[in-house]
């Protein structure tokens, strides 16, 4: 009885994003029909725009729910957790700058392992910080922080932006939630899959109007020394 009910749940998922998938895709579709259509009789460059961002929407859409498929799993492999944040955080660097928003980092004093692909990781941690950076339109500060134990990794990316209302807090991670005007609403999604898939707990904790806090728990690889950083 109980293991029906599971894959009752797990058939409606995928439906729910199969549907998702569909609907999200046909409405850029269309858009290009119909200006593809106008482009014989009137071609504007804004038109070609047009066309052009629905197709790196469809293009958007697919890459984050690649990031979902099987085919794209790879082996894990122990990975310094501090050094891929600090990559990822050089990569958005430039971007956040952009839009005067300053990063603080904290980083554990250790050397601290978990096993892990770090690709997917990597991508994690710029969907939660991309989020993080759309979250504060007038700039300021994010902070990030890994923080280690003999047992645990944490990681903590935390914003002071436009937050998020209560109500809409359990809808964060639906298949194409979004609020924003450009948003697949799929990067949380696939972010907390990635999370999952190695084994680590997110939190999620938010106030309307004060920011945002996701914090990652990953388990720290067993029998590896502690190597310290000088
Ligand atoms: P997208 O960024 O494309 O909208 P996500 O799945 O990454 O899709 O996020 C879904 C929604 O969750 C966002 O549209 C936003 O409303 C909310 N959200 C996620 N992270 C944050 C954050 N740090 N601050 C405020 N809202 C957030
Ligand atoms: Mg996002």
């Amino acid at each position: 009885e109980q293991a029906k009910l599971v894959q009752a749940e797990k058939l409606s998922m995928a439906g729910q994003l199969a549907a998702g998938i569909a609907h999200e895709i046909r409405n850029p579709l269309t858009a290009i029909k119909g200006f593809v259509k106008m482009l014989r009789t009137n071609p504007k460059d804004e038109y070609f725009d047009i066309i052009s961002n629905e197709i790196i929407r469809i293009e958007d859409i697919i890459t984050e729910l690649l990031m979902l498929t099987k085919h794209n799993r790879t082996e894990f492999q122990e990975i310094d957790v501090t050094q891929t944040i600090k990559q990822v955080v050089t990569l958005l660097e430039p971007q956040a700058n952009l839009k005067n928003i300053v990063f603080e980092t904290v980083y554990c004093d250790k050397k601290t392992r978990i096993l892990g692909d770090e690709n997917k990781l990597k991508q994690a941690y710029i969907n939660f910080l991309k989020n993080a950076i759309e979250a504060m339109p007038n700039g300021g500060t994010i902070q990030i922080k890994t923080d280690c134990t003999e047992e645990n990794m944490e990681i903590e990316f935390m914003d002071h932006g436009i937050g998020i209302p209560a109500e809409k807090l359990k809808n964060i991670g639906d298949p194409f939630y979004t609020t924003k005007e450009n948003g697949t609403g799929l990067g949380f999604m696939v972010s907390r899959k990635i999370v999952e898939d190695h084994n680590g707990q997110l939190t999620i904790m938010s106030t309307e109007g004060k920011g945002t806090s996701i914090k990652i728990l990953f388990p720290i690889v067993k029998g590896v020394p502690y190597e310290y950083v000088v």
